[in-house]
């Protein structure tokens, strides 16, 4: 079976480091906020161009923080509402409802699966307090159009970076695009630790004192306490580890590129729909997700000829029982994307010979 992500070859390629990193952890003695977590923070900041990086438990903490933070800061309230994709993964609604804050969904661009900038305005009320573009499957959102209107409205900019870490939009990298933003380090992701992770970036001080001190029990200084907080710590050999890991991302993404351009270039059965790319740098391939009227007899077909694939998603959020408040709601282009979709395998260390079987097994589908 050829893979959809080969995690266990992409980390054993690091093996020594690995260990080495580990071990240094494990003989230092200091396991929890320590060096290795602000050497990790240093180092992950200046690779996304931003002056703070802070490392904390996973993704999903990272945006919930990070809108934690603008309450603490008096600049949301509870019942306030947040713009974001209707076609995103859960956890970017979740940090939004976890904080008594309104998701309301907005229809992606049907090509690009990212919010589509120019449906933003009608949703805005007097309550909109920010956005929340998720560059989905790698690729960065139009975050021109999308910075424009929130300054049009004064709105705030979190990205959603879980899935294009490394990406760009013009000159600048995904974490360093809008007022802040929400990294992953799941496993699976393009950056990935040995357990859970994540980490917010902002070049906004303020911001990042309040997101540090609520990350470890609101407390700013030992034994005070500033705010009810919360305990979401990137623990020392999980950011040991992300150093490795990040010392050779770069390379990684492009090494995702080279099976991403075999495929564009390959790919050439008329049922397909590929994904579609306007700047080579703008997309990190995290997933490589064609589009077809036929998707499950594909997947189906896929897998009986040794090519494993996953959809990202099936079911979109406003179908989901933990919303049922909105399963009266329509959203075409996101529920048509939904029943199309299906990711690829595609990884840094996919041979030749598996991404030549891969296309050879999707142009003969008929
Ligand atoms: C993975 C992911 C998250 C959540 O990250 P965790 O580390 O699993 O909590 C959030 N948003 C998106 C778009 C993701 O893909």
């Amino acid at each position: 079976m050829i893979p959809f992500l080969d995690i266990k070859t992409i980390n054993s390629q690091y093996r020594k480091e690995l260990i080495e990193a580990c071990t240094r952890v494990i003989d230092s003695g200091w396991y929890i906020q320590g060096k290795e977590c602000g050497l990790f923070e240093k180092e992950f900041a200046k690779y996304c161009g931003t002056k703070y990086a802070i490392g904390v438990a996973n993704g999903l903490d990272a945006l919930t923080l990070i809108l934690r933070a603008y309450m603490e800061m008096g600049i949301m309230r509870k019942g306030d509402e947040i713009i974001v994709p209707s076609n995103t993964y859960i956890a970017s609604i979740l940090s939004i409802s976890e904080n008594g804050l309104i998701p309301v969904l907005v229809e992606p661009n049907i090509e690009t699966y990212n919010i589509n900038p120019k449906l933003i305005e009608e949703k805005i009320t007097n309550k909109t307090k920010a956005i929340m573009p998720v560059h989905l499957y790698g690729q960065s959102c139009e975050m021109d159009k999308i910075n424009l209107v929130a300054t049009k409205y004064n709105l705030k900019v979190i990205e959603d970076s879980a899935q294009s870490h490394g990406a760009y939009f013009k000159d600048k990298r995904c974490g360093n695009l809008g007022d802040a933003s929400g990294f992953s380090f799941y496993p699976g992701k393009n950056l990935g630790a040995l357990g859970d992770g994540g980490a917010i970036t902002t070049n906004d001080k303020e911001l990042a004192e309040v997101v540090i001190a609520l990350k470890n029990y609101g407390s700013h200084k030992k034994y005070e306490n500033l705010y009810k907080g919360t305990n979401s710590r990137l623990d020392e050999i999980q950011a040991a580890i992300l150093r490795v890991k990040l010392s050779h991302l770069d390379n990684e993404i492009n090494k995702r590129h080279e099976v991403a351009k075999y495929y564009l270039d390959n790919i050439t059965n008329k049922k397909i729909k590929l994904p579609c790319l306007y700047e080579i740098n703008n997309h990190v391939w995290h997933v490589f997700a064609i589009k077809t009227k036929q998707r499950d007899k594909l997947q189906k077909y896929l897998s009986n000829n040794n090519v494993q694939t996953l959809i990202h998603y099936p079911i979109p959020p406003h179908k989901q029982k933990a919303y049922s408040e909105w399963s009266q709601l329509n959203f075409p282009i996101s529920e048509k994307i939904h029943s199309e979709i299906l990711s690829l395998p595609i990884s840094a260390v996919q041979t030749i010979q598996n991404s030549k079987s891969v296309v050879k097994t999707i142009n003969e589908f008929n």
